[in-house]
């Protein structure tokens, strides 16, 4: 596993070094689960909204978008791999399921980066959007979170935890854009963005 490039005076890592004396790092599973609700909180949002607020629907949207992004980004830089190295067909089994689900999220946010937020199908892809992310949740809280506890100490579950929140904000972009503009603009990001690392898991 490439280990991210952290500097000894990383601010990031100081604060890591601390919470494990003060021993209030959140361990793997709790981080994940919060980036789960926060997600679930927003696609609740979205869906709240109507189709006239376009330019709201497209801030959450995009909102959605780089934390869904984030998310599978550390599971298949940090947390996949190491369930993945556990003596457990099921554990990875479990995160052979999570990648495809991650592609079927990606290409439902891909569809909706290209789409006008009034455009009825908007609100199409975003029900198979929830629908995705509950199933990700459900397998990932119960057969996936459950292998990791019975084959890793709290020990490492609080390592991997650090870690993530270390990699989530190494990987943090600021935006140097105005999140309002259309959400079609920008081509940088979309599917296939963390391909490389969901090859890593694969491959093992
Ligand atoms: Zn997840």
């Amino acid at each position: 596993m490439p280990q991210g490039h952290i500097r000894a005076d990383d601010p990031t890592r100081r604060r890591a070094g601390q919470a494990i004396t003060q021993g209030v790092g959140m361990d793997a599973t709790m981080l994940l689960r919060n980036d789960h609700q926060a997600v679930d909180r927003l696609i609740s949002q979205l869906a709240e909204t109507s189709a006239e607020d376009v330019q709201y629907r497209r801030l959450i949207f995009r909102l959605i978008k780089n934390e869904l992004e984030a998310h599978s980004r550390v599971e298949e830089e940090v947390f996949y791999p190491a369930v993945m190295r556990l003596r457990s067909a099921q554990a990875r089994e479990s995160v052979r399921a999570a990648l495809e689900e991650h592609q079927a999220l990606d290409g439902l946010l891909a569809e909706m980066d290209q789409l006008e937020p009034d455009d009825p199908q908007f609100a199409a892809r975003l029900t198979a959007l929830r629908q995705s992310v509950d199933r990700h949740v459900l397998a990932e809280e119960g057969a996936l979170f459950s292998e990791a506890r019975i084959h890793l100490t709290d020990e490492r579950l609080e390592a991997l935890g650090r870690q993530m929140e270390m990699r989530k904000r190494d990987n943090a972009v600021v935006p140097s854009s105005d999140p309002l503009e259309p959400v079609g603009s920008r081509a940088s990001s979309g599917p296939g963005a963390s391909e490389p690392a969901r090859r890593a898991v694969r491959d093992r």
